[in-house]
């Protein structure tokens, strides 16, 4: 059988690292929501729309295209004919996607999108509501979580690696500020699903992590 394995969880928590890992393990197809976010996020500015305005991003949304490509570094992310795989990861988008990802429109369009690309199994998705809303029957739900110190820390090394010099106590808040936005929304906020399992991974190494996800899905 192939399964629909769901992994959500707040900012810089590894999902897209164990998620991953996880479906190489499996040969599953691996889906980084938040990328797809993040690529409207992307394609607004581009066009000047505001991160609030949702009638024009429901416009926007009807002739975006978003897609992933693998590759030996990755997948790279596309809108139309444009790879975007790094300019979605710049600071200017994680501060408006969160706003972004809180319109009815982007989160209905999205949200589509999703279970069309996890309609056959044999995926594993990553986001912030794919337990509870776009998955609601995904045959394994995790939840991941770490301290926000940890997960601050976590990113800061990840810069340091790029040469970008950050700051912790603002990677911090930055991260608690989008946590908080995504949980408070109206629509699908972040929240654990009733059925997802928790893994803390505060105190975890990523194989160790991986691990425990590989256990519950082979129980
Ligand atoms: O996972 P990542 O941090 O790249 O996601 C970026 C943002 O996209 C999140 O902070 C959240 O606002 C939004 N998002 C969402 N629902 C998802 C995935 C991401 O609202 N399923």
């Amino acid at each position: 059988d192939l399964l629909q394995i769901a992994i959500d969880g707040p900012a810089s928590a590894g999902k897209s690292t164990v998620a991953k890992l996880v479906a190489h393990q499996l040969g599953y197809v691996y889906c980084d929501t938040g990328a797809m976010y993040r690529a409207v996020t992307w394609a607004a500015r581009k066009e000047g729309i505001k991160a609030d305005d949702n009638a024009a991003l429901e416009k926007m949304l009807k002739n975006l295209e978003i897609s992933f490509k693998p590759a030996v570094d990755g997948q790279r992310v596309y809108v139309g004919h444009a790879e975007v795989t790094t300019a979605i990861r710049l600071p200017e988008i994680a501060r408006s996607v969160s706003t972004i990802a809180a319109q009815v429109s982007v989160r209905k369009a999205l949200t589509k999108r999703q279970q069309e690309i996890a309609a056959n199994g044999g995926i594993v998705m990553d986001g912030r509501d794919i337990g509870t809303t776009v998955l609601p029957n995904a045959n394994v739900k995790i939840f991941l979580v770490a301290s926000v110190k940890e997960r601050a820390l976590r990113r800061y090394k990840e810069n340091k690696a790029k040469g970008i010099v950050a700051d912790l106590k603002q990677l911090e808040q930055e991260i608690a500020k989008r946590d908080y936005k995504d949980s408070t929304r109206a629509v699908s906020p972040l929240v654990q699903a009733v059925d997802a399992i928790k893994v803390d991974t505060t105190q975890l190494s990523i194989d160790e992590v991986v691990a425990k996800i590989m256990e519950i899905i082979q129980k």
